[in-house]
């Protein structure tokens, strides 16, 4: 069995939706994952943020807008009229649902049912579009199989037992739809995966039903070289093992979310990265493989912030680290990049929202410095301290660029460097001709 998921874009629209299912074959059994269509779960926030704030007027106009929206989309989509009106149905419940809670109270657990009515929508609009369409398939509820624990984490166990079990209720289908993001919580209550989560929902799945292969489809022929709003032609990667695939996914590649990697390296389900709009084209694959003396790509992560503890009572000091750490800790700010010397350290961070508080603390600690602009690039592939040369050809690219810190040796696929926003695109560009568009691109 395969798993196959599209996003927002790829069913953004009734058109989209069609070119969807005749992508669809019957060639193998196959899961479909579906997120919300393009733009919806941002409004269901968007009518959630008025709700909070009892703005009716506000959240009723939202709510009204989207509602309109999906009337076309059922207009366009269906063909006859008994579908029509299957559709409209359809939407008109969803919607009578999300109003019920312009008048009353309105907590996160109201918030995050309105949130789930995205993919339900987006599901039972393309089931009924493969019915019209003489297609059989069989929906599966998400709700009723995906679930986080108390800490938030995927109930793998769980999700495990149950989707075979649903499937093994139902008549043998070559074709199941499901609902991407949604998920119950601990409390059986509605949840989701956080933003973006449906390419997490997609591997999860693949996982739990032992998937010979999860494809993400997008609108962008696989993960590139480098970032093609800086860098004129980029590549499309061919091949990455799961590990310069994570390293990618968290550095700004936004075609597949950081966390969806994971479970599927360590079932070693592979991944492959496809395009609907191309759909012949080969993509990406992830896999287990990893391509030797190879320099995969290049990118960068936007919005980073430098802090430099200098202290001369770091100089042989044991637990100094701690101290730092614990103030990240306590205001909840994972550190990106760190880099010591027996007088110092500096970290990045990417969220500031404490940094002001952050400083303050760690200046017990040493004198600290504070660099805002700065963006980590990051050189992805295969790097391990066995192979010679690849720092050499790094550095030489961007010789005449500032570097703020270098991180090498926590990953074996990963060499990162912090430079300052301003020197981005010209990092982006000399990496990607030195590493890239010369004859060799081994190292
Ligand atoms: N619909 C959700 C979002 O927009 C999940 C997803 O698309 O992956 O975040
Ligand atoms: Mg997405």
């Amino acid at each position: 069995m395969r798993v196959l998921k599209f996003g927002g874009t790829s069913v953004g629209s009734a058109q989209r939706m069609k070119e969807v299912a005749d992508l669809i074959d019957d060639k193998h059994q196959k899961i479909v994952v579906l997120s919300a269509m393009a733009g919806t779960t941002n409004s269901l926030v968007e009518i959630a943020n008025y709700l909070y704030q009892k703005n009716h007027d506000g959240a009723n106009e939202v709510i009204n807008t989207l509602e309109t929206k999906y009337e076309q989309v059922v207009d366009e989509l269906f063909i006859s009229e008994a579908f029509k009106s299957r559709g409209r149905d359809l939407i008109k419940s969803h919607f009578e649902f999300i109003k019920s809670f312009t008048i009353d109270m309105f907590t996160v657990f109201e918030e995050k049912a309105i949130l789930a009515q995205g993919e339900l929508i987006s599901t039972a609009l393309f089931h009924f579009h493969l019915q019209e369409k003489g297609k059989q398939s069989a929906l599966l509820p998400a709700l009723d199989y995906m679930r986080i624990d108390k800490n938030n984490e995927p109930d793998g166990a769980y999700i495990k037992e149950n989707i075979n079990k649903i499937l093994k209720e139902q008549e043998e289908q070559a074709v199941y739809i499901t609902q991407g993001y949604i998920c119950r919580n601990a409390f059986g209550e509605i949840d989701n995966l956080q933003r973006g989560g449906s390419d997490y929902s997609a591997s999860l799945i693949g996982v739990a039903i032992e998937a010979e292969e999860i494809q993400i489809w997008t609108d962008i022929d696989g993960m590139h070289n480098n970032d093609p709003r800086y860098v004129e032609n980029t590549k499309s990667i061919s091949e990455l093992s799961f590990d310069e695939a994570a390293e990618l996914a968290y550095f700004g590649a936004k075609i597949l979310h950081p966390t969806s990697v994971l479970p599927a390296k360590l079932a070693n389900i592979p991944v492959r990265l496809l395009n609907t709009m191309e759909p012949n084209a080969e993509g990406t694959l992830i896999s287990s493989n990893q391509r030797k003396e190879r320099m995969a790509a290049v990118a960068a992560k936007d919005g980073i912030t430098a802090i430099k503890i200098k202290s001369g009572r770091m100089l042989l000091a044991y637990g100094f680290l701690r101290k730092v750490f614990e103030i990240f800790e306590s205001y909840k700010t994972p550190i990106d990049m760190i880099t010591t010397s027996e007088v110092g350290v500096s970290v990045t961070i990417d969220d500031n929202k404490h940094l002001d508080e952050i400083v303050n603390d760690l200046k017990k600690y040493g004198t600290v410095e504070v660099d805002n602009d700065q963006v980590i690039v990051c050189v992805v592939g295969d790097l391990v301290a066995d192979n010679k040369g690849y720092a050499n050809t790094i550095f030489d690219a961007v010789k005449d660029i500032p570097i703020r810190m270098i991180s090498y040796g926590g990953s074996n696929y990963n060499l990162s460097l912090l430079i300052s926003a301003k020197d981005k695109k010209k990092a982006l560009n000399l990496l990607s001709d030195k590493l890239f568009n010369q004859e060799t691109n081994e190292i």
